[in-house]
């Protein structure tokens, strides 16, 4: 690329770490999309000029807040609260609420940077956002859920709503919490603005297929990769990390399609099962009794269960699906992989692939389908939530569910395309990026210096 691209890039991303210090995921974030971007810049000067890279990595609005809550003992906790309004270029900020110990700034920032691509790589008038707390729902009562979330709404509520800013779930956030807080928002605004939050349950506004559409989405986008190269999931050994929302639906979805899903982890050990894992087994455990995987040996004794997460790449397979947590694959555990003779990589979860991992998979020629496009159904059917809130009616399942083939197939092909057009043919990672760009940064030119 010209020198000047080069500079400019070194520059801006030089002004992300100064302005930012100490946010590795942040900036790994950043990093990814800038690699990418270069030979946009190249060919499209006037997104130099008009100082576009300075102003989509600078979020328009970080709010960070106390939650105070009251434990079952009576005693007073205190977590902090964030919400980062990234990019309204295109739509109200959209994306979830995570409520995990890790949570801190620059995994709030990395979240919601990678939003602003994948949202509008969905094609749906949603722009970028996320948010959540350093709260551990891990061993929390039904109460002390429910208070959490009821104070971290109370603040929160100042700063969303159908037409600003619209929360969903993450890792920690699921259809209890999102209840607890849209009962919140709704007793604060008296009035029912359903639109507010998605991911709602199915009785008060929520969509079908939502709970399933970021699994079903990410396989449905790794079975289109893959028929491109005449593979399919039919007769294909499959791993799958994490046992969570994601997880479980991508293993159903996997299943459905004709594979054979013989691993899924959570964050204290995996289960290996020859036979196949049984999907009711571990739905049973993890939806509703809300236990440990190591559970899944006591029903199906011939199981392995490992205490190591990580382990779980270990596991041969022909398609691995991380649908857990990030930069739950780095550089050892992709050569493994590829040593096991992995032939496809879809990221169910957000960005569980470091930058070194990406490239071990690239080198070896391994399909690789990264996450801003891979799990963008989550977020698509949340936008079709939003739809159906504000047209007051409810599709059926099976008209969401085609509704989020056609969304992931078109994202497939746009990722495919714009990868073709700008010089690096079948790298996803630079397809999607660029795809998802390139519409966010025409919309801030056409709204000018905002
Ligand atoms: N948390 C999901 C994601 O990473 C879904 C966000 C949403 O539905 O707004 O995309």
């Amino acid at each position: 690329y010209t020198e000047s691209v080069q500079q400019y890039v070194d520059q801006v991303f030089e002004t992300v770490k100064k302005r930012n210090p100490n946010e590795s995921e942040f900036h790994q974030a950043v990093k990814e999309v800038f690699d990418s971007l270069k030979p946009v810049l190249a060919k499209n000067p006037e997104y130099m000029k008009q100082g576009i890279l300075e102003r989509i990595v600078e979020p328009e609005r970080v709010i960070s807040f106390r939650v105070p809550w009251v434990d079952d003992q009576g005693n007073v906790k205190v977590n902090r609260g964030f919400r980062v309004q990234y990019s309204s270029a295109i739509g109200p900020y959209k994306g979830g609420l995570r409520f995990h110990p890790s949570v801190n700034a620059s995994i709030i920032k990395f979240l919601g940077f990678e939003q602003i691509f994948k949202n509008s790589l969905t094609g749906q008038p949603i722009g970028g956002g996320k948010g959540g707390a350093d709260f551990d729902p891990k061993g929390k009562s039904d109460g002390e859920i429910m208070r959490f979330c009821q104070s971290f709404m109370t603040e929160l509520s100042k700063y969303i709503g159908p037409n600003t800013d619209v929360p969903a779930g993450d890792i920690g956030v699921g259809a209890r919490e999102i209840g607890y807080l849209f009962g919140q928002y709704k007793k604060i605004r008296g009035g029912y603005e359903a639109g507010v939050l998605t991911g709602k349950g199915i009785g008060y506004g929520g969509s079908l297929a939502r709970k399933e559409a970021t699994g079903y989405g990410t396989v449905y986008f790794v079975e289109e990769m893959l028929q491109d190269q005449n593979f399919s999931f039919r007769g294909s050994t499959v791993v799958v990390s994490g046992s969570g929302n994601v997880s479980i639906y991508a293993m159903e979805k996997a299943m459905q399609l004709g594979a054979k899903v013989v691993a899924c982890s959570d964050s204290n050990g995996y289960i290996y099962d020859k036979n196949g894992i049984n999907l009711d087994t571990v739905k049973r455990l993890k939806e509703m009794e809300k236990k440990r995987i190591s559970d899944y040996v006591a029903y199906h004794p011939e199981a392995i269960y490992t205490e190591n997460c990580f382990g779980i790449w270990t596991v041969p397979c022909d398609i691995a699906l991380p649908c857990a947590t990030q930069n739950e694959i780095d550089s050892a555990s992709a050569s493994l992989l590829v040593s096991n003779g992995v032939k496809a990589i879809g990221e169910g979860a957000n960005m569980p692939s470091t930058l070194e991992a990406v490239e071990i998979f690239q080198e070896n020629n391994v399909l690789f389908a990264p996450a801003k496009a891979a799990n963008a159904g989550g977020v698509s059917v949340s936008a079709l939530e939003m739809a159906q809130n504000s047209a007051r009616l409810s599709w059926s399942f099976e008209e969401v569910d085609s509704k989020l083939q056609d969304i992931m197939k078109n994202i497939y092909l746009n990722s495919k395309k714009a990868a073709q057009d700008y010089g690096t043919p079948g790298n996803l990672v630079v397809g999607a990026n660029i795809a998802g760009f390139v519409k966010v940064a025409d919309s801030m030119i056409e709204q000018g210096v905002i």
